[in-house]
């Protein structure tokens, strides 16, 4: 038997190099805890986890674009209804947006229910001399820079279980409930733009409108159009979480990770040989693992020799975060491996994290040109080489936070302290967010 093909186990990881995991200091804690989360319902059906992979693979092939948004960390201070409301509404006006521009459906996927843990760039951090753990997301740590709060707790995991499903029970209720109908969120739509800062998007509102107006006269049910899927997803970071959730499906009797329809690799833990690769190898979701600017070709082929050796539509996608400044010199390298390599994925761009910066008042954040620059970026290099380029994934909020500088509002370095509350990447605030959508779909128009 092909080392490729032999049978994976849920534990497979468990002898491999695991980076970015919590120093517990209790393992029997940790073992009652993962206990505990293994006895506990799915948060998802593998049912859905399948339609998922059904519109990867059309995203794929043009045929669908793909919508991945929501807060770099959720926290759990902020898991309350106006929150999850304000998110999911940003999602939906971004996601109407797109389908006009790109002629396709979109596949919208929040960061949500679930993003929960964080991969660090230090162990540590010290303040005014005082050296402690670093925080690592709610599911792992507090955010308070004290001793107690800083010392990793396995309890944390059930707490995060828990809100991702109520968070997860709120989007359905949404989602299904009538509040995604087509015809609000267009309204919506029309509220942005009529904004003087936005004027420039009008005439593509408009344009919108007079499809829907075409839309109602030639008969469409709008009715139909009330209820739309929406998927979870978050970065497979927490190994012993990932494992405990692993279930077997009980119709095909194979392993689906139940914490989100979807998992991602992060650029920080995705080698080819290592505990996280080795984990969502073993799992039927749709994965996807993040690509900064120094991955090489090699390493992006024994990625895809891992995640998807019999090149699977919809299996796998690479979220490519190169940096503006860098996209168009190392995306095409890449591409033209996979290309000939012939085993299909779905490129998605990630224009935050190659892009963040220090202002000199020392908050951490993103100039919205810059990040524009590096959709541009990808959509040219997909273009030039006549490749797919799938879908955008952002981080943002529903909110009218400060973290990202510029946009049509000019969010300047002195703003930045008004309302920083991001835990720890800088997000795009509301109107960011749909900036970015209007200024997409323009270029999926072409
Ligand atoms: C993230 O998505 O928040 C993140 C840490 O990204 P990356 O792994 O690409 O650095
Ligand atoms: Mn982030």
């Amino acid at each position: 038997m092909n080392e490729l093909d032999a049978p994976r186990t849920p534990a497979s990881w468990r002898d491999r190099p695991a980076a970015q995991q919590p120093s517990y200091p209790d393992a029997d804690r940790l073992a009652e805890v993962a206990a505990d989360l293994r006895s506990r319902p799915p948060l998802v059906f593998a049912g859905e986890v399948d339609s998922l992979r059904q519109q990867m693979a059309k995203a794929e092939r043009g045929d669908a674009f793909v919508l991945m948004g929501g807060d770099c960390a959720e926290s759990f201070r902020d898991n309350t209804a106006t929150n999850i409301r304000l998110k999911l509404q940003t999602i939906l006006q971004m996601a109407a947006v797109l389908t006009y521009g790109a002629s396709t459906p979109v596949v919208k996927i929040g960061r949500m229910a679930g993003q929960y843990a964080k991969p660090r760039s230090a162990d540590t951090e010290t303040r005014d001399g005082i050296t402690l753990p670093s925080y690592r997301g709610d599911s792992v740590n507090g955010h308070p820079f004290t001793p107690e709060a800083r010392v990793p707790d396995p309890q944390r995991m059930l707490d995060a279980y828990l809100r991702a499903g109520t968070t997860l029970n709120l989007i359905r209720s949404f989602t299904m409930g009538g509040y995604a109908d087509l015809r609000e969120v267009h309204s919506w739509n029309r509220g942005f733009t009529a904004n003087p800062a936005y004027k420039r998007f009008e005439s593509f509102a408009e344009e919108i409108d007079r499809a829907m107006r075409f839309m109602a006269a030639a008969g469409v049910d709008f009715d139909a159009l009330r209820q739309v899927d929406f998927y979870a997803s978050h970065e497979a970071l927490l190994l012993e979480y990932e494992d405990a959730m692993t279930r077997e499906d009980s119709r095909s009797g194979r392993l689906y990770d139940t914490s989100a329809h979807m998992l991602w690799i992060g650029e920080r833990t995705r080698g080819a040989e290592d505990a996280h690769v080795a984990l969502l190898a073993g799992v039927h979701n749709p994965v996807g693992v993040k690509v900064g600017p120094t991955t090489t070709p090699e390493e992006l082929l024994s990625l895809i020799d891992h995640l998807n050796p019999h090149g699977e539509a919809g299996r796998l996608t690479v979220i490519t975060r190169m940096g503006a400044e860098r996209i168009r010199d190392v995306l095409p390298v890449l591409i033209e491996a996979v290309r000939a390599d012939g085993r299909p994925l779905t490129w998605v761009a990630d224009p935050m994290h190659g892009n963040t910066i220090t202002a000199e008042t020392g908050y951490k954040t993103r100039e919205f040109d810059t990040i524009m620059d590096e959709v541009r970026g990808f959509f040219e290099v997909h273009r030039c080489l006549g490749t797919v380029p799938g879908g955008i994934h952002v981080e943002l909020t529903g909110d009218d936070v400060t973290e990202v500088l510029g946009g049509g509002e000019h969010i300047d370095v002195e703003r930045l302290a008004e309302r920083y509350e991001t835990l720890v990447d800088p997000r795009l605030n509301h109107q960011q967010s749909l900036e970015i959508a209007f200024e997409v779909a323009e270029m999926l128009r072409g």
